[in-house]
């Protein structure tokens, strides 16, 4: 699952970051610089990234892009209705390479450019339903729900890496 040995910490999941180019990854991970948690259990949790952005040419992402990755961030941007649109094609690339466990959150960033919205929230709410996907309205601007985003991943792997060690 970890990528590099840290004893800081208890675990240290993988997470990746995918949408297209444009919607905020880098500007989510900047905001979210901490990149550690404390859940329930009172265990420390790092968090590994990795961002990948679809280019104006659609490149297939390979299966070492997630190889480790026990959860994904589906991030598309509120203003540009393609970018929600290309969503299916991001988690059909998924279910492709990704571990058939991962833990998937959609993230609709850019909700404080409220006024210039192609995507609905609940249009936002309705993939993330049909998919069987948590969703929330991001703002890395205004750094909106983006720690509950993360936090709402982590805790998913948490309780399935909890249950397994059980
Ligand atoms: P990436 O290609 O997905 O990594 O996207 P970036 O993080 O580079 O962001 C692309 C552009 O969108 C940049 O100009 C950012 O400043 C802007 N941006 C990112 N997140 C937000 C946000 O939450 N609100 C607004 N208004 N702009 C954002």
């Amino acid at each position: 699952m970890a990528s590099r040995v840290d004893h800081e910490y208890d675990y240290l999941f993988k997470i990746v970051l995918i949408g297209d180019s444009g919607v905020g990854k880098t500007n989510i991970l900047s905001r979210f610089t901490r990149n550690e948690f404390c859940l329930e259990s009172k265990s420390t949790i790092g968090v590994e990234f990795a961002t990948r952005t679809l280019e104006e040419r659609y490149r297939a992402i390979t299966s070492a892009y997630y190889r480790g990755a026990v959860g994904a961030l589906l991030v598309y941007d509120i203003t540009k209705r393609p970018t929600f649109d290309n969503l299916q094609r991001w988690l059909r690339e998924l279910r492709e390479h990704a571990d058939s466990n991962i833990v998937l959150m959609m993230a609709g960033n850019k909700s404080d450019l409220n006024h210039l919205r192609a995507v609905s929230e609940q249009d936002g709410q309705s993939l993330a339903e049909k998919e069987g996907l948590s969703f929330l309205e991001t703002s890395a601007l205004e750094s909106y729900n983006i720690e509950e985003s993360f936090k709402s991943v982590l805790t998913d792997i948490y309780r399935i890496v909890s249950k397994k060690a059980l």
